[in-house]
């Protein structure tokens, strides 16, 4: 992966990019830059295993469903004035590919005016070009997060995506982002030089 080349083509894309050599480092950042903002959070395992959520609790509102059980969450997620995602993979040429079972998490990233989205990317995100981002978003990240359900999907017998049409599916939408959204205050990719989330 030529890192400069994939930064190029996403600000050429219209994104804002951050570059960090880790994950600390990005956690620091995202504290300044939204401190006091009230926060949407979608599924991510590479906000739960930076420790983003601990960081940014003590100075702004977060709604994010794996710690909130509040039955509104998903919406306030949706309405945040920020909204914070994993990426399950990103493109060398600079799309942003992601896949969802109930939909909130790609909803709260492509739509509210004046909103700021910030996509994280792990090294271990990056493919060399889209048709490999989409493969990786099927064939690692949606296996991988199947996994965690007590699912019976043909994926959990040899690890491969089947396309399948089980009842179980947990990914049942695939989003790909080409530009930032009309009418957001900001579309930022965050990359970090470490292996976050799957
Ligand atoms: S579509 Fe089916 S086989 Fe593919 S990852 Fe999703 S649940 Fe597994």
């Amino acid at each position: 992966m030529d890192i400069e080349k994939l930064i190029k083509n996403l600000q050429l894309r219209g994104f804002s990019v951050q570059h960090f050599g880790t994950a600390g480092e990005m956690v620091s950042y995202l504290s300044e830059e939204i401190k006091g903002c009230e926060v949407g959070i979608g599924g991510s395992q590479t906000v739960k295993d930076s420790g983003l959520y601990e960081a940014l609790k003590a100075n702004n509102m977060i709604h994010w469903h794996w710690t909130d059980k509040d039955s509104d969450v998903l919406e306030k997620e949706i309405a945040s004035e920020v909204f914070i995602t994993g990426a399950n993979a990103v493109s060398e040429s600079g799309e942003i590919v992601n896949i969802d079972g109930r939909g909130n998490r790609l909803a709260a990233q492509v739509y509210g005016i004046g909103k700021r989205v910030y996509i994280l990317a792990g090294r271990n995100k990056l493919c060399p070009d889209l048709s490999s981002a989409i493969d990786r978003a099927h064939n690692v990240a949606a296996v991988k997060n199947g996994n965690k359900f007590p699912t019976r999907t043909p994926c959990k017998i040899d690890g491969k995506c089947h396309d399948c049409l089980s009842p179980d599916r947990i990914c049942r939408a695939t989003l790909i982002i080409h530009k930032p959204l009309m009418d957001m205050k900001k579309m930022e990719v965050i990359l970090v030089d470490e292996d976050l989330g799957y």
